[in-house]
């Protein structure tokens, strides 16, 4: 008989304490009779009984941890250190496709509130919890690349290193983001921007499938073929349809040394507005990318890093122009190995650390806006800002064909603050929203892996998908079990 079913039996609790790599001999679980206190999805205090959390123990492939186990605070954790005060009631880790479908059942069974962590990754600590069950997928991150069709299938708590590795192996690639310790599993359902998306298109572009586990607690495979409104929705509804185990992505040729460096110039008008007119010109091979900064004379400056991916002569010609700008100071255009620049800034972007970021997309860079970033980034203080370049393939998408909607726009403008210091929280966030509240004029719409805002303003922020979403929420997770992300209400 299966681990699993055995464990599951009646008997069970007692018997799974002499069996070796079942229950409690393999991890400490709360003492039998003992009640275990957690919080539903609509904010009900309730008692769980410890023997029921035993049971589900026993029968994992991976671990659980209750508040009192040993290793709790360690699994329990997120990237965002502003949330490591969360204390879930408990952390399912996920060893299998089987677990996470208990973890789901455990969970609607009692209603709980439920967090999906996959790299922990979001901004507003979504992937925590106080008192819910936290679905923990870090421990199912294999990846592997099928060269016949170029595809890459990766786990559903793979990192995204773990996909510029397996990938570029192999002289291709999908497009991933700036930091490789970020999850595929918020990233992928989000939208996905990263140095290449102007090129390949965003993640939600190159997701050719995927495997979820509902709110029912079914396994579906979602596609264009199969259950195509899941894989809509999916693509651009975040965690709000279920929980993905696995992914397939499309795979792109790619030659995995580059072209590109970082320039600086002075972060004036005069900088802005060759921006806001070279970015329109430039092939989809180039992502430039500005952020500002304060130089070692204490003047502000534009750190522009350039990243070309494709025939190298054709680069130089089309970036020659950075560098005849007369408000050019200095820096190279070289090549180099992407696999560097992907993790340049994981140390930067360390976990632990206390973040806050508001963004927002711009159609261009007008001069008003202008006018504002360069007011704030001369004024300094502990808010940065930088841009996201997107045109190119990002927006030879209809805005309909996936559930993410922001396909005209040129950049994503993200503020940020970054500190070590709980102390300092206050004053960062503030900056933030100031600089925040003058772009928020300029801006259309949010990136909802980034911003977490009040329920009408993401509703609106799906645009025309709205409804189309709320159908696929309606046949998916009628009860909203999966809501600690940009969530999608059921009107069922
Ligand atoms: C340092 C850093 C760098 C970033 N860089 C980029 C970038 O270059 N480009 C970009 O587009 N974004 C970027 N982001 C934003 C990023 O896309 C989101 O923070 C994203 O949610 C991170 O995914 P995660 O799996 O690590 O997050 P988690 O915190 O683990 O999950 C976030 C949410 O996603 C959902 N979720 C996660 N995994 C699954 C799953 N397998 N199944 C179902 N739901 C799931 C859940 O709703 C969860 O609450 C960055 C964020 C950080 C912190």
């Amino acid at each position: 008989m299966h681990r699993r079913m055995f464990c599951r039996t009646a008997v069970s609790a007692a018997v799974a304490a002499v069996i070796p790599g079942c229950g409690p001999d393999r991890q400490p679980a709360a003492d039998v009779g003992t009640l275990i206190p957690a919080v539903t999805g609509d904010g009900r205090e309730i008692s769980i009984e410890s023997a029921a959390v035993t049971e589900l123990a026993g029968g994992l492939d991976g671990r659980l941890y209750t508040q009192a186990d040993e290793g709790y605070t360690a699994a329990k954790r997120v990237w965002n250190g502003m949330f490591d005060n969360k204390r879930p009631a408990m952390v399912v880790r996920c060893g299998s496709v089987d677990d996470v479908v208990d973890a789901v059942t455990f969970a609607r069974e009692r209603e709980l509130l439920v967090s999906v962590k996959c790299g922990g990754h979001s901004l507003p600590g979504k992937s925590t919890s106080d008192g819910g069950l936290m679905i923990d997928l870090s421990q199912m991150h294999s990846v592997d690349v099928d060269t016949d069709t170029m595809t890459m299938r990766a786990d559903g708590g793979a990192l995204l290193g773990h996909l510029d590795d397996a990938a570029t192996a192999h002289n291709a690639l999908t497009t991933t983001g700036i930091v490789s310790h970020t999850g595929v599993g918020g990233f992928s359902l989000g939208g996905g921007m990263g140095r290449t998306d102007r090129k390949m298109g965003l993640a939600v572009d190159n997701v050719l499938a995927a495997t979820v586990v509902t709110a029912g607690g079914e396994v579906v495979r979602a596609s264009e073929q199969e259950n195509a409104e899941l894989f809509w929705g999916l693509r651009g509804g975040g965690g709000n349809f279920g929980v993905v185990s696995e992914f397939v992505y499309r795979l792109h040729p790619f030659d995995p040394i580059v072209y590109g460096g970082d320039l600086v110039y002075g972060a004036d008008q005069a900088f802005l507005e060759f921006y806001a007119e070279l970015h329109a010109t430039l092939p989809d091979e180039a992502n430039v990318e500005p952020s500002f900064t304060v130089g070692e004379d204490g003047s502000p400056e534009a750190l522009v890093e350039v990243v070309w991916c494709g025939d190298r002569a054709a680069g130089e010609r089309a970036l020659a122009p950075m560098l005849a700008f007369p408000g050019f100071k200095r820096g190279e255009l070289a090549p180099f190995a992407y696999r560097d620049i992907q993790t340049r800034s994981d140390g930067v972007m360390a976990h632990g650390g206390q973040y806050y970021l508001k963004s927002g997309y711009l159609r261009e860079l007008t001069p008003e806006a202008i006018d504002v970033i360069v007011d704030f980034v001369r004024r300094g203080g502990p808010a940065s800002s930088w841009f996201q370049h997107l045109g190119g393939a990002t927006s030879r998408v209809a805005a309909d064909a996936t559930a993410y909607a922001h396909r005209d726009v040129a950049f994503n403008f993200g503020i940020m603050y970054g500190g070590s210091d709980p102390a300092q929280n206050e004053a960062g966030i503030a900056a933030v929203r100031e600089f925040y509240a003058a772009m928020a004029p300029h801006m259309a719409g949010f990136y909802t892996n980034l911003n977490d805002e009040s329920e009408r303003k993401t509703w609106g922020n799906y645009g025309e998908n709205y409804p189309r979403l709320v159908k696929v929420k309606n046949r998916y997770d009628p009860t909203n079990l999966f809501r600690l992300n940009a969530n999608i209400k059921p009107t069922v």
